[in-house]
Protein backbone atom coordinates (compact mmCIF):
# COMPACT_ATOMS: atom_id res chain seq x y z
CA UNK A 1 0.00 0.00 0.00
CA UNK A 2 0.68 3.52 -0.70
CA UNK A 3 2.38 5.23 1.98
CA UNK A 4 -0.16 8.26 3.34
CA UNK A 5 1.05 11.48 3.86
CA UNK A 6 -0.77 14.47 5.39
CA UNK A 7 0.31 18.22 4.57
CA UNK A 8 -0.84 20.59 7.29
CA UNK A 9 -1.67 24.09 5.40
CA UNK A 10 -2.61 24.70 1.95
CA UNK A 11 -1.02 27.63 0.98
CA UNK A 12 1.57 27.64 -1.92
CA UNK A 13 4.09 25.61 0.28
CA UNK A 14 1.61 23.04 1.46
CA UNK A 15 -0.08 22.33 -1.87
CA UNK A 16 3.19 23.07 -3.96
CA UNK A 17 4.68 19.98 -1.99
CA UNK A 18 1.65 18.03 -2.26
CA UNK A 19 1.72 18.09 -5.95
CA UNK A 20 5.53 17.06 -5.82
CA UNK A 21 5.00 14.34 -3.10
CA UNK A 22 1.60 13.16 -5.42
CA UNK A 23 3.90 12.89 -8.17
CA UNK A 24 6.37 10.57 -6.73
CA UNK A 25 3.92 8.12 -5.76
CA UNK A 26 2.41 8.92 -2.79
CA UNK A 27 -1.13 9.21 -1.56
CA UNK A 28 -1.53 12.60 -0.33
CA UNK A 29 -4.21 14.35 1.91
CA UNK A 30 -3.79 17.81 2.86
CA UNK A 31 -5.54 19.49 5.77
CA UNK A 32 -6.26 23.43 6.43
CA UNK A 33 -8.57 25.19 8.87
CA UNK A 34 -9.57 27.81 6.61
CA UNK A 35 -9.18 26.45 2.54
CA UNK A 36 -7.09 27.16 -0.38
CA UNK A 37 -4.33 29.91 -0.21
CA UNK A 38 -6.62 31.59 2.60
CA UNK A 39 -3.53 33.04 4.43
CA UNK A 40 -0.29 34.33 3.08
CA UNK A 41 -0.09 33.10 -0.34
CA UNK A 42 -3.42 35.16 -1.26
CA UNK A 43 -2.61 38.34 -1.06
CA UNK A 44 1.52 39.07 -1.67
CA UNK A 45 3.04 40.50 -4.34
CA UNK A 46 3.54 37.30 -6.82
CA UNK A 47 6.72 37.66 -7.68
CA UNK A 48 9.40 34.87 -7.58
CA UNK A 49 12.40 36.98 -6.82
CA UNK A 50 15.22 34.51 -7.60
CA UNK A 51 17.62 37.45 -7.48
CA UNK A 52 17.36 38.41 -3.95
CA UNK A 53 19.80 35.96 -2.47
CA UNK A 54 21.00 38.36 -0.07
CA UNK A 55 19.43 37.52 3.40
CA UNK A 56 17.61 40.31 5.15
CA UNK A 57 20.07 40.23 8.48
CA UNK A 58 23.20 41.83 6.57
CA UNK A 59 25.55 43.18 8.96
CA UNK A 60 25.02 47.06 9.47
CA UNK A 61 21.44 47.07 9.48
CA UNK A 62 21.33 47.28 12.94
CA UNK A 63 22.29 50.91 13.00
CA UNK A 64 20.15 51.12 10.14
CA UNK A 65 17.05 49.79 11.61
CA UNK A 66 16.40 52.55 14.95
CA UNK A 67 15.82 55.47 11.86
CA UNK A 68 13.27 53.63 10.37
CA UNK A 69 11.40 52.72 13.40
CA UNK A 70 11.23 56.46 14.13
CA UNK A 71 8.38 56.76 12.00
CA UNK A 72 5.47 55.00 13.17
CA UNK A 73 4.02 54.43 9.08
CA UNK A 74 7.60 54.03 7.86
CA UNK A 75 8.74 50.85 6.23
CA UNK A 76 9.80 48.84 9.41
CA UNK A 77 7.61 49.20 12.26
CA UNK A 78 6.99 47.65 16.01
CA UNK A 79 3.56 48.11 17.50
CA UNK A 80 4.35 49.35 21.48
CA UNK A 81 2.45 46.54 22.96
CA UNK A 82 4.32 43.98 20.89
CA UNK A 83 8.22 45.12 21.47
CA UNK A 84 8.76 43.19 24.36
CA UNK A 85 7.52 39.94 22.81
CA UNK A 86 9.54 40.77 19.53
CA UNK A 87 12.67 41.55 21.60
CA UNK A 88 14.53 37.89 21.68
CA UNK A 89 13.54 37.53 17.78
CA UNK A 90 15.25 40.94 17.40
CA UNK A 91 18.66 40.10 18.99
CA UNK A 92 19.16 36.12 17.04
CA UNK A 93 18.18 38.94 13.87
CA UNK A 94 21.49 40.89 15.24
CA UNK A 95 23.42 37.69 15.60
CA UNK A 96 22.42 36.75 11.89
CA UNK A 97 23.44 39.43 11.20
CA UNK A 98 27.30 39.23 11.90
CA UNK A 99 29.79 38.67 8.75
CA UNK A 100 30.38 35.11 9.60
CA UNK A 101 26.18 34.08 10.03
CA UNK A 102 25.57 36.29 7.16
CA UNK A 103 27.85 34.87 5.20
CA UNK A 104 26.17 31.39 5.89
CA UNK A 105 22.91 32.63 5.27
CA UNK A 106 23.80 34.17 2.14
CA UNK A 107 25.23 30.84 0.87
CA UNK A 108 22.30 28.78 1.87
CA UNK A 109 19.77 31.01 0.27
CA UNK A 110 21.18 31.59 -2.76
CA UNK A 111 21.58 27.46 -3.54
CA UNK A 112 17.72 27.43 -2.32
CA UNK A 113 17.26 30.25 -5.21
CA UNK A 114 19.29 28.16 -7.57
CA UNK A 115 17.51 24.78 -6.60
CA UNK A 116 13.85 27.08 -6.53
CA UNK A 117 14.26 28.46 -9.91
CA UNK A 118 15.27 24.82 -12.13
CA UNK A 119 12.06 23.90 -9.66
CA UNK A 120 9.74 26.26 -10.97
CA UNK A 121 10.39 25.63 -14.31
CA UNK A 122 9.63 22.09 -14.05
CA UNK A 123 6.60 22.85 -11.97
CA UNK A 124 5.43 25.24 -14.42
CA UNK A 125 5.77 22.68 -17.36
CA UNK A 126 4.43 19.46 -15.33
CA UNK A 127 1.12 21.36 -14.47
CA UNK A 128 0.99 23.93 -17.60
CA UNK A 129 1.12 26.95 -15.98
CA UNK A 130 2.84 28.98 -18.05
CA UNK A 131 -0.34 31.26 -19.06
CA UNK A 132 0.11 32.00 -15.13
CA UNK A 133 3.30 33.37 -15.66
CA UNK A 134 3.96 37.30 -16.26
CA UNK A 135 7.84 37.36 -18.27
CA UNK A 136 9.09 41.28 -18.04
CA UNK A 137 11.01 41.49 -15.47
CA UNK A 138 11.68 44.12 -12.43
CA UNK A 139 13.38 47.51 -12.52
CA UNK A 140 14.96 48.68 -8.51
CA UNK A 141 14.79 52.40 -8.28
CA UNK A 142 16.86 54.88 -6.47
CA UNK A 143 16.42 58.43 -6.01
CA UNK A 144 19.94 59.64 -6.57
CA UNK A 145 23.46 59.38 -6.44
CA UNK A 146 24.41 58.43 -2.89
CA UNK A 147 21.44 55.70 -3.15
CA UNK A 148 22.72 54.10 -6.67
CA UNK A 149 26.30 53.87 -5.07
CA UNK A 150 25.13 52.16 -1.79
CA UNK A 151 23.10 49.21 -3.58
CA UNK A 152 26.14 48.27 -5.60
CA UNK A 153 27.36 45.98 -3.29
CA UNK A 154 24.43 44.03 -3.67
CA UNK A 155 24.15 44.40 -7.35
CA UNK A 156 27.87 42.77 -7.32
CA UNK A 157 26.43 40.01 -5.20
CA UNK A 158 24.15 39.07 -7.74
CA UNK A 159 26.64 39.10 -10.59
CA UNK A 160 28.33 36.76 -8.85
CA UNK A 161 25.52 34.50 -8.52
CA UNK A 162 24.86 34.48 -12.43
CA UNK A 163 21.98 36.83 -12.27
CA UNK A 164 22.02 38.74 -14.96
CA UNK A 165 20.90 42.75 -14.78
CA UNK A 166 20.99 45.99 -16.42
CA UNK A 167 22.39 49.37 -14.76
CA UNK A 168 20.41 52.25 -15.71
CA UNK A 169 21.74 55.82 -14.41
CA UNK A 170 20.05 58.14 -16.53
CA UNK A 171 15.79 59.23 -16.09
CA UNK A 172 15.90 58.78 -19.80
CA UNK A 173 17.12 55.12 -19.52
CA UNK A 174 14.07 54.26 -17.01
CA UNK A 175 11.99 55.87 -18.50
CA UNK A 176 12.10 53.51 -21.78
CA UNK A 177 11.46 50.83 -19.81
CA UNK A 178 8.34 52.61 -17.35
CA UNK A 179 7.22 55.21 -18.65
CA UNK A 180 5.10 58.31 -16.44
CA UNK A 181 7.99 57.74 -13.00
CA UNK A 182 8.96 60.87 -10.77
CA UNK A 183 11.85 62.38 -11.90
CA UNK A 184 13.57 61.55 -8.13
CA UNK A 185 14.18 58.40 -9.54
CA UNK A 186 17.58 58.80 -11.25
CA UNK A 187 19.39 55.31 -11.61
CA UNK A 188 17.43 51.90 -11.74
CA UNK A 189 18.89 48.83 -11.62
CA UNK A 190 16.84 45.95 -14.26
CA UNK A 191 16.85 42.00 -13.40
CA UNK A 192 15.33 41.13 -17.01
CA UNK A 193 14.81 37.14 -15.66
CA UNK A 194 12.67 37.80 -13.01
CA UNK A 195 9.29 36.39 -12.97
CA UNK A 196 5.78 37.59 -11.79
CA UNK A 197 2.75 35.24 -11.08
CA UNK A 198 -0.58 36.94 -12.61
CA UNK A 199 -2.27 36.34 -9.18
CA UNK A 200 -0.45 34.73 -6.45
CA UNK A 201 -4.41 33.17 -5.57
CA UNK A 202 -5.00 32.22 -8.67
CA UNK A 203 -1.70 30.23 -8.89
CA UNK A 204 -2.49 28.60 -6.34
CA UNK A 205 -5.97 27.54 -6.87
CA UNK A 206 -4.39 26.37 -10.23
CA UNK A 207 -1.56 24.18 -8.08
CA UNK A 208 -4.74 22.37 -5.67
CA UNK A 209 -7.43 21.77 -9.69
CA UNK A 210 -3.80 19.81 -10.43
CA UNK A 211 -4.06 18.45 -6.79
CA UNK A 212 -7.18 17.14 -7.13
CA UNK A 213 -7.58 15.79 -10.81
CA UNK A 214 -4.70 13.55 -9.89
CA UNK A 215 -6.52 12.15 -7.06
CA UNK A 216 -5.39 14.42 -4.05
CA UNK A 217 -7.74 15.17 -1.39
CA UNK A 218 -8.04 18.54 0.53
CA UNK A 219 -10.21 18.93 3.96
CA UNK A 220 -10.93 21.92 6.00
CA UNK A 221 -9.58 20.22 9.50
CA UNK A 222 -7.30 22.62 12.03
CA UNK A 223 -4.88 20.12 13.39
CA UNK A 224 -4.44 20.86 17.10
CA UNK A 225 -1.12 18.72 17.99
CA UNK A 226 0.60 15.92 16.37
CA UNK A 227 2.89 13.19 18.19
CA UNK A 228 4.69 9.80 17.15
CA UNK A 229 2.89 6.37 17.90
CA UNK A 230 4.50 3.19 16.46
CA UNK A 231 6.11 4.41 13.19
CA UNK A 232 3.92 6.83 12.77
CA UNK A 233 2.10 10.15 13.45
CA UNK A 234 -1.01 10.98 15.45
CA UNK A 235 -3.09 14.39 14.38
CA UNK A 236 -5.31 15.60 16.88
CA UNK A 237 -8.20 17.20 14.82
CA UNK A 238 -10.50 19.56 16.20
CA UNK A 239 -13.31 16.39 15.79
CA UNK A 240 -10.94 13.30 16.24
CA UNK A 241 -7.28 12.21 15.13
CA UNK A 242 -5.70 10.46 12.02
CA UNK A 243 -2.61 8.46 11.65
CA UNK A 244 -0.07 8.74 8.95
CA UNK A 245 2.86 7.64 7.82
CA UNK A 246 4.67 11.03 7.25
CA UNK A 247 3.31 14.42 7.81
CA UNK A 248 4.96 17.78 6.49
CA UNK A 249 3.87 21.14 8.52
CA UNK A 250 3.74 23.91 6.11
CA UNK A 251 0.96 26.09 8.28
CA UNK A 252 2.97 29.23 7.30
CA UNK A 253 3.13 31.71 10.26
CA UNK A 254 1.51 29.36 12.89
CA UNK A 255 3.88 26.60 12.05
CA UNK A 256 5.27 26.79 15.37
CA UNK A 257 2.45 26.22 17.58
CA UNK A 258 2.11 22.67 16.08
CA UNK A 259 5.57 22.06 16.28
CA UNK A 260 5.69 22.89 19.82
CA UNK A 261 3.55 20.13 20.66
CA UNK A 262 6.34 17.78 19.66
CA UNK A 263 8.18 19.83 22.10
CA UNK A 264 10.26 21.84 19.07
CA UNK A 265 10.86 25.19 19.89
CA UNK A 266 11.39 27.40 17.12
CA UNK A 267 11.49 31.13 16.96
CA UNK A 268 9.13 31.31 14.34
CA UNK A 269 7.81 35.31 14.04
CA UNK A 270 5.51 36.71 11.62
CA UNK A 271 6.48 40.25 9.41
CA UNK A 272 2.96 41.29 8.47
CA UNK A 273 2.91 43.29 5.13
CA UNK A 274 0.07 45.39 3.95
CA UNK A 275 -1.08 46.14 0.08
CA UNK A 276 -3.86 47.63 -1.86
CA UNK A 277 -5.22 46.29 -5.12
CA UNK A 278 -6.38 49.15 -8.06
CA UNK A 279 -8.95 48.17 -10.76
CA UNK A 280 -7.33 47.29 -13.74
CA UNK A 281 -6.39 50.71 -16.07
CA UNK A 282 -4.95 52.47 -12.32
CA UNK A 283 -1.33 52.86 -14.02
CA UNK A 284 0.43 51.31 -17.43
CA UNK A 285 2.81 49.38 -15.09
CA UNK A 286 5.15 47.63 -17.24
CA UNK A 287 7.02 45.41 -14.82
CA UNK A 288 7.74 44.61 -11.07
CA UNK A 289 8.91 47.85 -9.61
CA UNK A 290 10.29 48.13 -6.63
CA UNK A 291 10.83 51.79 -4.42
CA UNK A 292 14.03 50.13 -2.70
CA UNK A 293 14.15 53.00 -0.11
CA UNK A 294 11.13 52.75 0.96
CA UNK A 295 9.96 49.27 1.12
CA UNK A 296 7.69 48.65 -1.24
CA UNK A 297 6.57 47.79 -4.14
CA UNK A 298 4.18 47.83 -7.33
CA UNK A 299 3.14 45.10 -9.45
CA UNK A 300 0.42 44.14 -11.86
CA UNK A 301 -1.81 41.50 -10.35
CA UNK A 302 -5.05 40.22 -12.76
CA UNK A 303 -4.81 43.34 -14.96
CA UNK A 304 -4.92 45.75 -11.78
CA UNK A 305 -1.86 47.45 -9.45
CA UNK A 306 -1.28 46.23 -6.83
CA UNK A 307 0.70 48.35 -4.10
CA UNK A 308 2.38 46.93 -0.87
CA UNK A 309 5.13 45.88 1.06
CA UNK A 310 6.35 47.19 4.82
CA UNK A 311 7.22 44.91 7.57
CA UNK A 312 5.46 45.12 10.83
CA UNK A 313 7.05 43.08 13.45
CA UNK A 314 3.31 42.73 15.01
CA UNK A 315 2.48 39.07 16.22
CA UNK A 316 -0.81 36.83 14.67
CA UNK A 317 -3.11 38.56 17.09
CA UNK A 318 -3.54 42.32 17.46
CA UNK A 319 -5.50 43.97 14.54
CA UNK A 320 -4.16 45.15 11.42
CA UNK A 321 -3.53 48.95 11.13
CA UNK A 322 -4.90 49.95 7.71
CA UNK A 323 -3.05 53.43 8.06
CA UNK A 324 0.19 51.28 6.63
CA UNK A 325 -1.49 50.42 3.44
CA UNK A 326 -3.01 54.20 3.17
CA UNK A 327 0.64 55.53 3.38
CA UNK A 328 2.18 53.16 0.93
CA UNK A 329 -0.21 54.03 -1.50
CA UNK A 330 0.34 57.68 -0.81
CA UNK A 331 3.69 57.53 -1.54
CA UNK A 332 3.37 55.56 -4.57
CA UNK A 333 0.87 58.15 -5.93
CA UNK A 334 3.79 60.35 -5.54
CA UNK A 335 6.02 58.39 -7.05
CA UNK A 336 3.99 57.54 -10.13
CA UNK A 337 2.05 60.83 -10.96
CA UNK A 338 -1.00 59.23 -12.63
CA UNK A 339 -1.93 56.60 -10.88
CA UNK A 340 -5.82 56.22 -10.02
CA UNK A 341 -5.81 55.51 -6.43
CA UNK A 342 -9.63 54.89 -6.20
CA UNK A 343 -11.30 51.88 -5.89
CA UNK A 344 -8.80 49.86 -4.08
CA UNK A 345 -9.30 46.68 -1.85
CA UNK A 346 -6.63 46.55 1.10
CA UNK A 347 -5.08 43.29 2.41
CA UNK A 348 -2.98 42.53 5.39
CA UNK A 349 -0.76 39.10 5.59
CA UNK A 350 1.54 37.14 7.86
CA UNK A 351 5.02 36.82 6.23
CA UNK A 352 6.10 33.46 8.46
CA UNK A 353 9.66 34.53 9.21
CA UNK A 354 13.54 33.14 11.10
CA UNK A 355 15.15 35.54 12.59
CA UNK A 356 17.93 34.32 9.90
CA UNK A 357 16.19 34.96 6.81
CA UNK A 358 15.74 30.90 6.28
CA UNK A 359 13.20 28.50 6.33
CA UNK A 360 12.72 25.69 8.39
CA UNK A 361 13.41 22.31 5.72
CA UNK A 362 13.84 18.95 7.14
CA UNK A 363 12.65 16.60 9.93
CA UNK A 364 11.19 17.44 13.69
CA UNK A 365 14.38 16.94 15.92
CA UNK A 366 11.89 15.28 18.12
CA UNK A 367 9.79 13.12 15.55
CA UNK A 368 11.29 12.31 12.45
CA UNK A 369 8.46 10.99 10.47
CA UNK A 370 7.29 14.83 11.27
CA UNK A 371 8.84 17.11 8.30
CA UNK A 372 8.83 21.02 8.36
CA UNK A 373 8.64 23.09 5.47
CA UNK A 374 7.61 27.09 6.53
CA UNK A 375 9.22 30.13 7.77
CA UNK A 376 10.02 31.76 4.29
CA UNK A 377 9.79 35.16 5.20
CA UNK A 378 9.68 37.27 2.02
CA UNK A 379 9.87 34.68 -0.40
CA UNK A 380 7.59 31.83 0.37
CA UNK A 381 6.45 32.37 -3.09
CA UNK A 382 9.64 31.85 -4.83
CA UNK A 383 10.83 28.83 -2.98
CA UNK A 384 7.97 26.72 -2.68
CA UNK A 385 9.06 24.68 -5.57
CA UNK A 386 12.38 24.02 -4.53
CA UNK A 387 11.40 23.49 -0.66
CA UNK A 388 8.82 20.63 -2.47
CA UNK A 389 11.80 18.60 -3.87
CA UNK A 390 13.51 18.60 -1.15
CA UNK A 391 10.86 17.92 0.96
CA UNK A 392 10.05 14.97 -1.90
CA UNK A 393 13.58 13.81 -1.54
CA UNK A 394 13.35 13.38 2.65
CA UNK A 395 10.31 11.85 2.15
CA UNK A 396 11.85 9.56 -0.50
CA UNK A 397 14.50 8.57 1.84
CA UNK A 398 17.17 10.09 -0.73
CA UNK A 399 19.69 12.56 -0.64
CA UNK A 400 18.77 16.23 -1.26
CA UNK A 401 19.98 17.74 -3.81
CA UNK A 402 21.45 20.89 -1.55
CA UNK A 403 22.65 20.68 2.09
CA UNK A 404 20.20 21.07 4.26
CA UNK A 405 21.93 21.88 7.35
CA UNK A 406 21.22 25.43 7.14
CA UNK A 407 18.02 24.93 6.90
CA UNK A 408 17.41 22.96 10.04
CA UNK A 409 14.56 22.99 12.81
CA UNK A 410 17.76 22.60 15.64
CA UNK A 411 19.93 25.26 14.21
CA UNK A 412 18.71 28.08 16.74
C1 LIG B 1 2.69 41.97 1.60
C2 LIG B 1 3.38 40.69 1.25
C3 LIG B 1 4.02 40.56 0.01
C4 LIG B 1 4.69 39.39 -0.32
N1 LIG B 1 5.25 39.26 -1.57
C5 LIG B 1 5.89 38.12 -1.92
C6 LIG B 1 6.42 37.95 -3.22
O1 LIG B 1 6.27 38.80 -4.10
N2 LIG B 1 7.10 36.80 -3.50
C7 LIG B 1 7.26 35.82 -2.56
O2 LIG B 1 7.93 34.83 -2.85
N3 LIG B 1 6.72 35.92 -1.32
C8 LIG B 1 6.04 37.05 -1.00
N4 LIG B 1 5.49 37.18 0.25
C9 LIG B 1 5.66 36.09 1.21
C10 LIG B 1 4.73 34.94 0.91
O3 LIG B 1 3.40 35.40 0.79
C11 LIG B 1 4.81 33.88 2.02
O4 LIG B 1 6.15 33.55 2.29
C12 LIG B 1 4.09 32.61 1.61
O5 LIG B 1 2.79 32.90 1.15
C13 LIG B 1 4.03 31.60 2.75
O6 LIG B 1 3.32 30.49 2.28
P1 LIG B 1 2.91 29.32 3.25
O7 LIG B 1 2.23 28.31 2.42
O8 LIG B 1 4.11 28.92 4.05
O9 LIG B 1 1.93 30.02 4.31
P2 LIG B 1 0.40 30.51 4.18
O10 LIG B 1 0.06 30.96 2.82
O11 LIG B 1 0.17 31.49 5.29
O12 LIG B 1 -0.41 29.18 4.43
C14 LIG B 1 -0.45 28.54 5.68
C15 LIG B 1 -1.77 27.80 5.77
O13 LIG B 1 -1.75 27.00 6.94
C16 LIG B 1 -3.05 27.00 7.49
N5 LIG B 1 -2.94 26.64 8.90
C17 LIG B 1 -2.25 27.28 9.87
N6 LIG B 1 -2.35 26.63 11.04
C18 LIG B 1 -3.13 25.55 10.81
C19 LIG B 1 -3.62 24.49 11.64
N7 LIG B 1 -3.29 24.41 12.94
N8 LIG B 1 -4.39 23.54 11.08
C20 LIG B 1 -4.73 23.60 9.76
N9 LIG B 1 -4.31 24.58 8.94
C21 LIG B 1 -3.51 25.54 9.46
C22 LIG B 1 -3.55 28.42 7.25
O14 LIG B 1 -4.98 28.46 7.25
C23 LIG B 1 -2.95 28.73 5.88
O15 LIG B 1 -3.87 28.46 4.83
C24 LIG B 1 4.77 38.33 0.61
C25 LIG B 1 4.11 38.44 1.83
C26 LIG B 1 3.41 39.58 2.15
C27 LIG B 1 2.69 39.66 3.46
Amino acid sequence: MMAKVVVIGAGVVGLTTALELQRRGYSVLVLDREGIAAQASAGNAGAFAFSEVEPLATPGIMRKAPKWLLDPLGPLSVPPSYALKIAPWMFRFWKASRLGSYKDSLRAQASLMEQSAAALTRLITDIDGEHMMQRDGQMQLYEGEAEYRASLPTWELRRQHGIEFELLETREGIAERQPGLSPRFTHAGFTPNWINTVDPKNWVEHLAQAFLTRGGRIEIQETRALFPVNGAVRITLADGEIDADKVVVCAGAWSHHLARTIGDLIPLETERGYNTTLPEGAFDLRMHLTFSGHGFVATRINGGVRIGGAVELGGLDLPPNFKRADTLLNKAAKFMPGLKTEGGTQWMGFRPSLPDSLPVIGPSPSAPDVIYAFGHGHLGLTQAAGTAELVGALVDGQPTQISLTPFSASRF
